[in-house]
């Protein structure tokens, strides 16, 4: 598909929804018969009813699972083979970008440019990663005496039911099932309820792939009913969730009630960008700030929602920062050259302009946007908006507000600096700016957050872990061989020799 507003349009009509759950290779209704409603930002319009599926649903998914995870057919394939076949499934995302960028688009509200260059690269790359990994891990043999051998295995968990959110579907899918898949275990997973189609494409081409039937199923549904199904599950070993900080806790509650199953969260985010006096290229920084708050509309996790900027520099960056966001255009998400898209949906957009409200009423300074815009075309657009003058005492400061608002905090030491950034209930990620190797050194490990970027805005690659300290995760990182590991249980086998 070419990326131009007229041959997106024409890709988008034609599209095909898989609207059924895909469980043990097949697709299916709910059993109630049931179905919500997804609808596109973009319009306030329907787009397709997806199967709603609840416990029942939930059973038949797992029971599938261990089924086949019993079987051996796929958690004791040869490592090389798994790969094979999860190359062939890489593949095949990647003879289908096209659609999938689409679905996410239309389903989302998010620009077709980052879809199609961004989270669908991103989304094969980290199936391609995980599985190119897994015939070159080896296991260990621990020093012990001559009488004995002891080896240390890595072994597949078992059932790993998905949990994920709707602000980059296809994505937050490949980081849950790359590593769990490539791991051997076999996943049930749960979109959001907003964003169901992209992940039920994705489960639909890895059976096309040759991943067995049972190993990869999609269960949609709401959070409440097949969401807590899952993270109730007596016979689920683990659950990998992505989403806000409130359900996280749930699922913790959830795995303590029923089988300590074991919980991987990743959250929310109030992430710092703390910019020094010295900080080298005040343009390169307004650059990397317009995209660290208002890159996927805000509604990012690691969103940098707070500007931490030197008093002496702050006037000229936040010039600097209004001037660059004025140029992000927010419109249709399937015309390429739109850099905003929609919020996700009415509630959310009502609750961000809640928050706009809530700055204005507690004494910031709004220097951009603030406003809904283009109401007519029924979607759900809120220009970029930067507050000034904030203190982070303030709600905006203090709590995630997932949409375009950045708030311009300012300080005169480093000390000062640091201890803004670290107030905070979050600690996901960071970004830095200075000149200086010593400090950028010292603030960067003195920062608490899973991710601290110096002289840009960046959530690191696939080889790098990803995930928060504090109320932004539990237990564990996306990405990376540590993402690998979490879908593994350790096991001794301790033998005596004769
Ligand atoms: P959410 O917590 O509302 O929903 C996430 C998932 O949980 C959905 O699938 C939903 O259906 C399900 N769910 C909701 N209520 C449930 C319940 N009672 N029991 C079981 N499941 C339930 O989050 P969201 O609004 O979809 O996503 C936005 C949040 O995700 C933000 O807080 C964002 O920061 C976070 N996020 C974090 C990362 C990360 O890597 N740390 C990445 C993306 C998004």
């Amino acid at each position: 598909m070419k990326l131009e507003y007229s041959a997106v349009k024409s890709a988008a009509r034609k599209l095909k929804f898989r609207t059924q759950a895909f469980i043990d290779g097949k697709f299916v209704n709910a059993q109630s018969g049931k179905t919500f409603t997804t609808e596109n930002p973009a319009t306030g319009k329907p787009l397709a009813q997806v199967a709603a599926c609840d416990t029942t649903d939930i059973d038949c998914a797992v029971m599938a699972a261990r089924r086949v995870f019993e079987a051996g057919t796929w958690s004791r394939m040869k490592p090389a083979d798994r790969k094979k076949l999860l190359l062939k499934y890489a593949d095949l995302l990647e003879a289908n970008a096209s659609e999938l960028a689409l679905l996410d688009t239309l389903e989302a509200g998010k620009p077709i440019g980052d879809c199609a260059t961004m989270d669908i690269p991103d989304t094969i790359l980290c199936i391609r990663w995980h599985a190119e990994a897994i015939d070159k891990l080896y296991s260990h043999v621990s020093p012990t005496g001559p009488e004995n051998l002891a080896l240390i295995l890595r072994e597949p968990v078992g059932v790993v039911g998905c949990v994920i959110p709707w602000n980059f579907p296809a994505q937050m899918a490949a980081w849950k099932i790359g590593p769990a898949l490539a791991a051997g275990n076999s996943v049930v997973l749960k979109p959001a309820e907003l964003t169901s189609l992209s992940a039920i494409r994705m489960a639909e081409l890895a059976a096309e792939a040759g991943v067995p039937a049972g190993v990869f199923n999609v269960v949609p549904g709401l959070g409440e009913t097949a969401g807590q199904a899952l993270g109730r599950h007596p016979d689920v070993d683990m659950v990998a969730f992505t989403g806000s900080t409130e359900v996280g806790r749930y699922f913790l509650m959830y795995s303590a009630e029923s089988n300590l199953k074991r919980i991987i969260l990743e959250c929310g985010g109030k992430s710092p960008q703390v910019v020094f006096a010295d900080a080298p290229d005040l343009d390169g920084v307004a650059n990397n700030a317009v995209g660290a708050a208002f890159w996927n509309m805000g509604e990012n996790c690691s969103c940098g929602s707070r500007l931490i900027v030197h008093k002496k520099i702050k006037d000229e960056l936040v010039e600097k920062i209004a001037k660059l966001a004025k140029t992000w255009k927010v419109g249709d998400p399937l015309d390429p050259q739109n850099r905003l898209g929609a919020m996700i949906e009415k509630p959310h957009l009502e609750k961000v302009l809640g928050y706009i409200e809530a700055g204005k009423a507690e004494g910031a300074r709004l220097t951009l946007g603030g406003r809904r815009i283009l109401e007519k075309t029924g979607g759900y657009y809120v220009e970029p908006t930067i507050f000034d003058k904030v203190s982070n005492r303030m709600k905006i400061a203090r709590e995630e507000i997932f949409g375009p608002v950045l708030s311009v905090i300012s300080f005169t030491t480093e000390e000062e600096a640091v201890a803004i950034a670290n107030d905070t209930n979050y600690g996901l990620a960071a970004s830095l700016y200075t000149r200086d190797l010593n400090r950028a050194h010292r603030v960067s490990r003195a920062i608490r957050a899973g991710t601290v970027s110096v002289n840009c805005f960046s959530e690191g690659d696939i080889t790098t872990p990803f995930g928060g300290f504090k109320a932004s995760g539990f237990a564990g990182r996306d990405k990376s061989i540590w993402a690998h590991e979490q879908y593994t249980e350790l096991k001794t086998i301790w033998m005596q020799l004769a």
